[in-house]
């Protein structure tokens, strides 16, 4: 009996290798502890232009092959947003198998630091859904491979607002290409999702003075932020048909899916969330075809990522907005690029990422 499940888990890890490949991991690492319950998957997706960064997200996975699907697309986006924003980082990701408010704590916490240790600086975490500020102080006390620690211990802190800021830059440099102007003023905006990103961002575009339409699951938070930012509310799937300006997606992926795209009703997406797009081909291809015009996610939301690499490279927060602020820039390139060669915005920044990774991998080898 014994044998047969063996043999059955090892045909599992078969199919995991096989996925590695077709998606192009390094290296995936599964850890597990039985006195403090932590079960957690590291993915590092690729080192060639350094060490793996991204955030650890703790969440209540159905199953296991769903936090695995899960880390693996995660990881291969940091590659992607890291190389085209032009960090000298690869892509990784970590999820933790758990509901966080259940079952984080210290112990876990610091179990799972040691993992991350135990790859010597392969993989450096950071915050993401599920985690906080404080949970990165409780990994930097045993291992130094972690950023967003707390300002007041020295780290860069908590990154969304650089986030929001670059959502907000990639957002008029979509609409510049679209409308002609970058600017916002009279708008119809809707913004999914008021969490710690979505906020922020809604406070910049109600400041440029754009109509804005906000959308949550938590309808207790969207009341007190409708009246803080005289915004209106939109409830339930009927968002989809909504005739806007922009539609920003800032709370979960793939918003942007077989039973979403032909409803959309916006002339401009961007937003934070990460893999809006179900399926990056078909959708983003659709997209272009209906002539909305796509920020991609990995470009617009990579602020946090500016802001935690300024942690290991040394610079100031003001550093990292002006960084975030050229955002703007390469999103323009990326409309140009997908127009001139007639091709999704998806593909045409996957594209530029890609060929820096190739030309960094020839160089290294020659
Ligand atoms: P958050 O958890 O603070 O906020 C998410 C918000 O979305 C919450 O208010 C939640 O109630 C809402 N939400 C959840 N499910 C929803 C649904 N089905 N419909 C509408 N609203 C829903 O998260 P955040 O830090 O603001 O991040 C938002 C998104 O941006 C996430 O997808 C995250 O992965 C991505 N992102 C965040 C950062 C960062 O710096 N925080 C960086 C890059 C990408």
């Amino acid at each position: 009996m014994t044998t047969v499940n063996k043999n059955r888990t090892l045909n599992n890890k078969g199919l995991v290798i096989r996925q590695m490949t077709l998606m192009g991991h390094e290296q995936v690492v599964f850890c597990q502890d039985d006195a403090t319950g932590l079960k957690a998957i590291v993915a590092i997706h690729d080192t060639t232009l350094g060490p793996a960064l991204g955030g650890t997200r703790m969440w209540n996975y159905k199953n296991e092959w769903n936090a695995l699907n899960d880390v693996l697309r995660l990881s291969r986006g940091m590659t992607y947003k890291s190389a085209i924003t032009g960090l000298n980082l690869g892509g990784g990701k970590a999820v933790i198998i758990g509901d966080a408010k259940k079952l984080k704590n210290d112990d876990l916490m610091r179990k799972f630091g040691e993992f991350v240790n135990s790859l010597g600086g392969r993989y450096i975490t950071a915050e993401d859904v599920g985690m906080e500020t404080r949970d990165m102080d409780i990994l930097r006390e045993v291992t130094p491979y972690v950023t967003g620690i707390s300002e007041s211990k020295g780290g860069s802190g908590n990154p969304s607002p650089v986030t929001a800021y670059g959502v907000y830059m990639g957002m008029k440099a979509a609409s510049k290409y679209k409308f002609g102007s970058d600017s916002l003023e009279g708008k119809r905006i809707l913004v999914q999702g008021v969490g710690h990103v979505g906020e922020t961002l809604v406070k910049h575009i109600t400041d440029e003075g754009a109509s804005v339409i906000l959308n949550d699951i938590n309808e207790a938070r969207l009341e007190e932020l409708a009246k803080k930012y005289n915004a209106h509310i939109a409830l339930g799937d009927a968002i989809y048909n909504l005739e806007l300006d922009i539609y920003s997606p800032c709370a979960l992926g793939a918003t942007i899916n077989d039973a979403t795209v032909h409803q959309l009703n916006a002339k401009v997406i961007a937003g934070a969330a990460n893999n809006q797009l179900a399926d990056e081909i078909k959708h983003a291809r659709i997209l272009k075809e209906k002539g909305i015009a796509y920020a991609p996610d990995f470009l617009i939301n990579a602020g946090g990522i500016i802001n935690v690499f300024g942690e290991i490279e040394g610079y100031t927060k003001e550093e990292s907005l002006r960084k975030t602020e050229n955002i703007y820039n390469t999103t323009l390139e990326i409309f140009k690029l997908s127009d001139r060669e007639s091709i999704s915005t998806h593909r045409a920044a996957f594209d530029i990422a890609q060929n820096r990774i190739d030309k960094h991998k020839k160089n290294k080898n020659s």
